[in-house]
């Protein structure tokens, strides 16, 4: 049953979203209209989407799904496969596959993602560094590039790779636009037109008109259970770029001298391409039901991020709860609004890698798919949690009733 009352809060706090949404709605028009000329480039016809056994010889679908990505992406190639099973994987595809002994990475937003420290730092376990590639990094500087600091280093270091993570991660600082990745990388070319460009794109596809690709990146990298794959790709990732970057990231995925001639998958690779043609439409619902729940976060006193009003740069919500129970409470309505999985009660845990208890809500289709609704925060203060997805903006529209239903007093 929806409370009547609770609606008519949301409601009101949609009515001011609507400026907002007509912005997303037009940012999702045209990125409709360039997955769907990437399809018709490229030709996917039915007899493509067929699956494969064995080495794969005969596979024609994951080369079709690398065109296409690349196509829609502002890349020359592509991989893209469910043999790759996570965005991390992806990542650590392609710093090894790029990377020689050595080589220096050169981070400029500061230390990247949790799940990629040890694949840099780690010794004894063959992360970059047991092979001897050296790792660097600037940290952002007022949510932006320290511009200054990176050209004095570049110079100076010389690095190999240049890496950008334009999502936020576990952090409190904000995604980059492209239009700032577009501004370091002018700075970056005037110097230094060989550093390798590399993006972690993950959880910011199609939010903006522009990848980072479009803007002059190398190599761009992100999950096919976050936007990418349109909340429907049961698993896999995507890594596009420059033709000669690809190449080499492909002798790495299988194997030199082989790349992409082998790999099979003998599961349906129509959820690959349908949820390619979807992620636009997908990655609409889950910002503007994101956008919603900043304005009545608001309307409760609740600190989140992105602010009100300002243009969003991934599908995430930092959201500042300031108190352990209404954190737990929170990822309780979301679980427990969940189409799979609603009667598990989440409670927080320690988790493997991280210094406090994490509590996690999620119950998705897809195992640990993020485009579906989830939430996720530590427990510490100022007790953030980390909210996003959703596959339909109705689901987060109920949400948000319940929230109020929760939390308005
Ligand atoms: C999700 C994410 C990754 C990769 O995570 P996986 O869980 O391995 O897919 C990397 N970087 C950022 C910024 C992310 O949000």
């Amino acid at each position: 049953m929806i409370n009547e009352t609770s609606l008519k809060i949301v409601e009101e706090a949609e009515s001011e979203c609507s400026e907002i949404f007509e912005k997303l709605n037009k940012i999702c028009l045209y990125n409709q209209n360039k997955i769907l000329d990437a399809f018709r480039k490229v030709n996917i016809n039915l007899s493509d989407i067929a699956s494969s056994t064995g080495y794969g010889n005969d596979d024609r679908a994951k080369g079709k799904l690398g065109e296409l990505y690349a196509t829609a992406f502002g890349g020359e190639a592509g991989i893209v496969s469910p043999l790759i099973s996570s965005g991390t994987h992806a990542l650590t595809i392609a710093l090894f596959g790029i990377l020689r002994p050595g080589d220096i990475m050169f981070s400029v937003t500061g230390k990247p993602y949790d799940t990629l420290i040890d694949v840099i730092f780690k010794e004894g376990i063959g992360s970059l560094k047991d092979f001897k590639i050296e790792y660097r990094d600037v940290d952002l500087k007022d949510n932006d590039f320290d511009i200054d600091n990176i050209i004095f280093k570049l110079k100076e270091l010389k690095p190999k790779m240049l890496y950008i993570q334009r999502s936020r991660g576990y952090t409190t600082r904000e995604s980059l636009s492209i239009e700032k990745i577009e501004r370091l990388i002018t700075e970056v070319r005037k110097i230094d037109t060989n550093v390798i460009i590399m993006v972690d794109n993950c959880y910011g596809e199609f939010v903006e008109l522009r990848e980072p690709c479009d803007v002059g990146a190398d190599v761009m990298v992100g999950s096919l259970i976050k936007n990418a794959g349109g909340g429907i790709a049961p698993t896999g990732a995507y890594i596009v770029g420059k033709q000669k970057y690809i190449e080499q990231i492909s002798s790495r995925f299988i194997a030199p001298g082989i790349g992409l001639e082998i790999g099979s998958y003998a599961g349906s690779y129509t959820p690959f391409f349908q949820g390619a043609f979807l992620a636009p439409h997908v990655v609409l619902n889950a910002l503007k039901g994101n956008i919603l729940f900043g304005k009545i976060l608001d309307k409760l006193n609740i600190k989140s991020f992105p602010e009100f009003g300002k243009m969003p740069h991934d599908i995430v919500r930092t959201i500042e709860f300031g108190d352990k129970e209404k954190l737990i409470e929170f990822c309780r309505i979301i679980q427990r609004l969940s189409p799979v999985d609603s009667n598990v009660v989440p409670y927080p845990w320690d988790m493997p890698g991280y210094n406090d208890q994490v509590i996690m809500a999620a119950g998705a289709f897809v195992q640990g798919s993020s485009i579906e609704l989830s939430a996720d925060g530590p427990i510490r203060e100022p007790f953030y949690c980390y909210m996003q997805g959703g596959l339909t903006y109705e689901h987060l529209k109920i949400v948000a009733i319940e929230f109020v239903n929760t939390f308005y007093k």
